[in-house]
């Protein structure tokens, strides 16, 4: 390692190292029963009816987005604040981004303001619960019924919270997970799409894997051509498939769940302890409706009362050895999504958030004395710069 402490860091332990060494082994390197375990695992811990596991958390969107049926002319509302990906996935199905603000408390998407973008090309919303935080998810179900939209719940960062006592992966029309590195459980590569809805669980199942299925009936059928070998391609699909050894990874990390998020919210808590003393600094609220289990700690200051600005901020921590990272640039800032038409000033809430906060360091292994340390350098730098 680089000897710096990094915004976020996969915690991997003997369980998990012993259960990927074992598929190795094993008669099935991908398609195999770990895939169909992790698949059961994250229906009863989320309480999903259907879950399907994929490559990555990029690959799960772009499922999503192909089992809601958005193609050309069909719009999209998301938030900027976000991963590129949430909105990269409707741009693969031919449809629109369109970016809705976000809260400016919160800093997930605003339902007022989605209900400003809708117009009669709407067909879906893509809710990410940033941070770990769930979504305003009770209204904006709402707006969904009122305008009948789809909604797809990007929880790349939420594994593990719960909305009113609800799982997530169990409350969206679709939901869908990563598991990439920095994520709260890995499989070095990975992602998940859990739906309630058993039309849009087959075509997920087909979208995976080539859009091939296997046709048992042909077996009987007296045709050379069709035999017991016999797959049918039925529509466009891709290879998104997850291997055994990620998904017996994946499936060890889940031991776990509890305990990271129990960790995660142990320094989330020291954090805010410690910040709600230093009013430059701005806490990130809270829904009480959602039980979250972080991801991301967004350390926010208002720039306007101290004498540096982000960048200087940013590194004087990575000169203490604090290495941060700013989640998130707004998606349609970026050179390709200007290309397309979208214009800065789109979102004055997310713009004003973005240019405020960074992500500090945040993950199960962190020790009490690393947490003192960062929050004695924060203190540092605010009090040279005050
Ligand atoms: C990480 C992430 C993704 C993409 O997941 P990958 O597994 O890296 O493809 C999508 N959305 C959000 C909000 C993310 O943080």
């Amino acid at each position: 390692m680089d000897g710096l402490l990094h915004y976020g860091k996969q915690n991997i332990n003997e369980n998990d190292i012993n259960a990927v060494n074992e598929v190795l082994t094993s008669d099935f390197l991908t398609c195999g029963p770990k895939v169909d375990a992790l698949e059961k695992k994250l229906c009863e811990y989320t309480g999903a009816k259907y879950a399907t596991v994929v490559s990555n958390g990029t690959s799960a969107l772009h499922c999503a987005c192909i089992a809601a049926g958005i193609g050309p002319g069909d719009e999209v509302i998301t938030t900027p604040l976000t991963f590129a990906a949430s909105a990269n996935c409707v741009l693969y199905c031919g449809g629109k981004p369109v970016f809705a603000d976000v809260d400016p408390d919160t800093y997930n998407i605003s339902p007022s303001s989605i209900e400003k973008c809708i117009t009669n090309r709407t067909k879906a919303i893509i809710a990410v619960d940033y941070t770990g935080q769930v979504v305003d998810i009770g209204e904006i179900k709402r707006i969904c019924d009122q305008y009948n939209l789809i909604l797809i719940e990007d929880a790349a960062h939420s594994i593990g919270s719960s909305y009113k006592g609800q799982k997530v992966g169990s409350i969206a029309d679709i939901t869908t997970f990563s598991f990439h590195p920095v994520k709260t459980v890995t499989g070095g590569e990975g992602g998940a799409v859990l739906t309630n809805d058993e039309e849009f669980f087959k075509k997920v199942q087909l979208i995976r894997s080539h859009g091939m299925q296997h046709v048992s009936e042909y077996e009987e059928i007296n045709d050379d051509e069709k035999g017991p070998w016999y797959n049918e391609m039925v529509l466009l699909g891709y290879n998104y498939r997850m291997t055994d050894f990620q998904a017996a990874l994946i499936l060890s990390q889940m031991e776990r769940i509890d305990l990271f998020k129990q960790r995660r919210d142990d320094l989330v808590n020291k954090y805010n302890e410690a910040f709600s003393k230093i009013p430059e600094i701005i806490i990130q609220k809270e829904i009480k409706e959602s039980d979250t289990c972080r991801h991301l700690y967004i350390l926010r200051i208002d720039y306007s009362k101290l004498k540096c600005n982000r960048k200087e901020f940013y590194n004087e921590m990575k000169k203490k050895g604090i290495l941060c990272q700013i989640h998130y640039i707004p998606t349609y800032w970026f050179p390709y999504y200007k290309s397309l038409g979208y214009e800065r000033g789109l979102c004055p809430n997310a713009e004003k958030i973005y240019s405020e906060i960074m992500s500090i360091p945040l993950y199960p292994a962190l020790t009490d004395d690393q947490i003192e340390y960062v929050i004695k350098c924060i203190q540092e730098i605010i009090l040279v710069n005050r």
